[in-house]
């Protein structure tokens, strides 16, 4: 008896203390609609939005009233593709054999942190050591900042193939990693780490169905998975629920893909128009990194900086990913924002808006596709990526109105996820 005494007095204690925030907001970006809507206020309870009223109001005695009334109020940015564990660095070929799990999960807290302080509020991670499934359980147990994580644990390649993670290592050190170890060579190897990364936790399955340009060797677009072993990745991935990415610069790997049902295309660098229709009729979507492709360029120029085999690749890869974004985006295939931060660094993924809107995005389309299109891919549109009555309230705020100064974008100067306060 006594003790249910104490559990309702806590109860009503809890109750009576619950404090809820309340955003003054000079303007909100309804995403949606594009509309701009001046001077209200944004009622956050718990981690959700209670609800949004015309006016400034206050509340009750002991809520916070947070002060936005000169500001822009946004949904917190969703990234489709980052890579959290890292960063680019001269070290970084080095560091496979140098640096140990805890020291890739020390910095990642670094890199989560510095993200989330971006304005970006969710981000998927395409791939790393397995380090990354950790940190998103930290950040959602509140041990570490950062942003909500959907990872994809450790990438799938094939042998030699852009996500093995033994390419360019002297022979003995080799081994001969499988399944476990993200490599693949047929239909059964490819179900057996589908399935292993389910049950290491990871949210997502990404692939690696071309060659790409960070990775020690020679081809860079060149196709690297059958159609069957495509097949065998979507139908399991489908089967235990889990969102589909394929890294891709050459446009046969990109045409396998989107056929087998993989539902997005990172980089896409190489298109061409046939695949881009391709594109439109399976719904897939791009993700254009162009953020990416613009570090790899400006890394290839820096002596030393990149091995000399992936210099050569950068160099003729990496500038033409803008070019593409722009056409694919004209003849209106799906775009959902990624930056591949990680290549470039972490904290600067809103630069990415600026680049899509460089090659003829309005800044409102680019603003939907890191908000609303990538809640919706995420299986979350009823949750994140609007300011609306009962989604989970990820806010950010920034200076400017970002519909005529997309730069504004990458200096959030608020940022809230699930109702609580990060930056201000
Ligand atoms: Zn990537």
């Amino acid at each position: 008896m006594k003790k249910i005494l104490f559990v309702a007095t806590a109860l009503f204690i809890t109750v009576i203390n619950a404090q809820d925030t309340y955003l003054q907001s000079g303007t909100i970006l309804d995403v949606a609609s594009g509309k701009l809507l001046s001077e209200k206020t944004i009622i956050v309870s718990g981690n959700t939005i209670k609800s949004i009223e015309n006016g400034y109001v206050s509340g009750k005695e002991g809520d916070i009233v947070v002060d936005l009334k000169d500001k822009t109020i946004l949904p917190g940015f969703i990234d489709m593709h980052v890579h959290i564990e890292g960063e680019s660095s001269p070290t970084r070929y080095l560091d496979r054999f140098t640096k140990n799990d805890v020291d890739v999960a020390f910095q990642s807290t670094v890199y989560a942190k510095r993200t989330l302080m971006a304005g970006f509020t969710t981000v998927r991670d395409l791939g790393g050591s397995g380090v990354n499934i950790a940190l998103r359980n930290a950040i959602n147990k509140g041990i570490v900042i950062g942003p909500r994580i959907f990872t994809a644990g450790k990438a799938i390649g094939t042998t030699g193939g852009h996500a093995d993670p033994t390419n360019g290592i002297r022979k003995e050190w080799m081994g001969n990693p499988g399944p476990k170890e993200g490599v693949v060579n047929s239909p059964e190897d490819a179900r057996k780490a589908v399935r292993q990364r389910y049950k290491n936790g990871a949210d997502c399955i990404k692939i690696t169905a071309t060659g790409g340009v960070m990775s020690v060797a020679k081809n860079g677009q060149n196709p690297q998975f059958m159609e069957d072993e495509l097949k065998a990745i979507v139908a399991t991935a489908k089967d235990y629920g889990m969102l589909t990415a394929a890294h891709a610069h050459g446009d046969e790997g990109m045409q396998r893909a989107i056929k087998a049902g993989i539902k997005t295309i990172e980089h896409g660098t190489l298109m061409k128009e046939p695949t881009m229709e391709l594109m439109i009729q399976y719904n897939t979507y791009l993700v254009p990194t162009i953020s990416a492709g613009k570090a790899a360029a400006r890394m290839a120029e820096i002596p030393g900086f990149l091995p000399p085999v992936v210099a050569k690749k950068a160099r003729e890869i990496g500038p033409v990913s803008q070019r593409t974004f722009k056409k694919a985006y004209e003849k209106g295939v799906p775009i959902a924002f990624g930056t591949d931060a990680g290549v470039s660094p972490h904290g600067d993924n809103g630069k990415e808006f600026a680049y899509m809107h460089e090659a003829g995005m309005p800044i409102l389309d680019a603003l939907r596709s890191a908000t609303v299109t990538n809640a919706e891919l995420l299986g979350m549109g009823n949750e994140l990526g609007q300011i609306k009555e009962g989604f989970i309230a990820d806010i950010v705020a920034v200076d400017n109105n970002p519909l005529e100064d997309v730069n504004t974008l990458v200096n959030a100067v608020f940022v809230m996820k699930e109702g609580k306060v990060f930056k201000q």
